[in-house]
């Protein structure tokens, strides 16, 4: 088995070509369902590749590429970038910036790698219109905008996608991780972290710094509520179960003389299973809305910001995709994976379809841990893949071989 020679040969041959592609989408990242400009050159690339290309979902992109009889099957790559200053240092790093819903303007970087992502999935589609000889069936290419905020793929879904395109059997896709370049790892079953986010804000009453008896001091009341939302996972979850409870943001008052009337602050959530999920939202309402209860307070607000729903690989089609990534880079280059704490929208596609879905990781580096105690991770403003070409190559090859599991002959 494995992908045909005239293939890789063809990958070969335009790696070159591949990394100018990748470091033109680093330098030009976009935010969060606002990625006109990479949508318009994700466009253009397909089409050049005699493609045709249709816009869902605002800023998302497809093409649908048909050769003959034979299944349909999905491949997702996510575009969007993050408000973070680039600090690679890079010849090719961003400069750009963007706006953010509240208005601030910010400057964004390519720091998930989602830029490795687009190039893999347009060399993949580029591989299939010039080998068509390798494969039957029927190949939607998905380029998902805002994965970042998990509005991208719903968004792509409420548009009217599966109306619009042919409806695969299976959804693939993958994400660049600070691994060695040239391995991929692939968790069987739960291959993410459900994440929720929610913003808690906290109503008191205004008085004077030197008065107390005439404020409910949302600050304090908040404080508690941060202190005592730290006793979910420890004294609520079983050891056995996964959760994560983290509050990241705290915004209150104005002057030290001034007890503040109002407190925010942001949580974010991450659980493996559905009925832990409900267990944690469960107790973090229970405990801000009795603290409140507790301070004389009026019942505090709890919106939910965003939600990414379960990311499950299907464990006979994760095990066949395994099995055919190590014929294809080597026993010792693909591996099973333990579930990542991350998130992820990628499920909805599969989900919203109730299709397998299998979700994969690719290094990006020479290294497995990024040199000179720089904090490398996704998200970091350090983030960049530093062996780009075979980073590259390894996710083309990896996507073509998922994908010919069913389609290739
Ligand atoms: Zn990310
Ligand atoms: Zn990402």
């Amino acid at each position: 088995m494995g992908l045909p020679e005239e293939m890789t040969a063809s990958l070969e041959e335009g790696l070159d070509a591949l990394v100018g592609l990748y470091r033109g989408f680093h330098a030009a990242p976009e935010l969060s369902m606002q990625e006109h400009g990479t949508a318009a050159a994700i466009a253009e690339h397909l089409q050049s590749y005699g493609l045709e290309t249709q816009t869902v979902g605002g800023t998302g992109v497809v093409a649908v590429i048909e050769n003959g009889d034979g299944p349909v099957v999905a491949f997702r790559a996510d575009t969007d970038g993050l408000p973070i200053e680039e600090a690679t240092g890079l010849e090719y790093a961003s400069t750009a910036s963007g706006t953010l819903s509240d208005g601030t303007t910010t400057p964004v970087m390519h720091g998930c790698g989602h830029d490795t992502h687009i190039t893999a999935g347009l060399e993949i589609a580029r591989l299939l219109t010039l080998h068509r000889e390798a494969w039957a069936g029927t190949v939607v290419m998905l380029f998902q905008p805002g994965e970042e905020t998990a509005a991208g793929a719903a968004a792509m879904v409420a548009d009217g996608l599966w109306d619009r395109v042919p409806r695969p059997e299976a959804v693939y896709g993958q994400h660049v991780w600070p691994s060695v370049a040239g391995t991929v790892a692939l968790p069987v079953g739960t291959a993410l972290a459900m994440a929720d986010s929610l913003r808690v804000t906290v109503h008191g009453r205004q008085a004077h710094g030197s008065q107390p008896e005439n404020a409910i001091d949302a600050l304090v009341l908040a404080a508690y509520m941060v202190t005592r939302l730290q006793s979910v996972v420890s004294r609520e979850i079983a050891g056995t179960d996964m959760a994560v409870v983290t509050v990241g943001t705290f915004h209150a008052g104005t002057k030290e003389n001034i007890i503040p009337a109002k407190a925010v602050f942001e949580l974010n959530i991450r659980t493996f299973e559905p009925d832990v999920r409900d267990r944690v939202l469960d107790a973090i309402s229970r405990i801000i809305r009795g603290e409140a209860m507790a301070a004389g307070a009026p019942d505090p607000d709890i919106e939910e910001m965003y939600r990414f729903p379960h990311c499950f690989n299907d464990e006979e089609e994760a095990q066949t995709v395994l099995t055919a990534l190590q014929e294809e880079l080597g026993a010792d280059r693909a591996v099973q994976k333990e579930p990542a704490t991350g998130s992820e929208d990628f499920g909805t596609f599969a989900d919203s379809l109730g299709v397998p879905g299998v979700f994969w990781f690719f290094g990006g580096f020479k290294t497995q841990t990024v040199e000179n105690g720089v904090p490398g991770g996704n998200h970091s403003p350090y983030f960049a893949p530093d062996d780009v070409p075979t980073a590259l190559s390894t996710g083309v090859r990896a996507g073509l071989t998922a994908l010919f599991t069913r389609v290739g002959k």
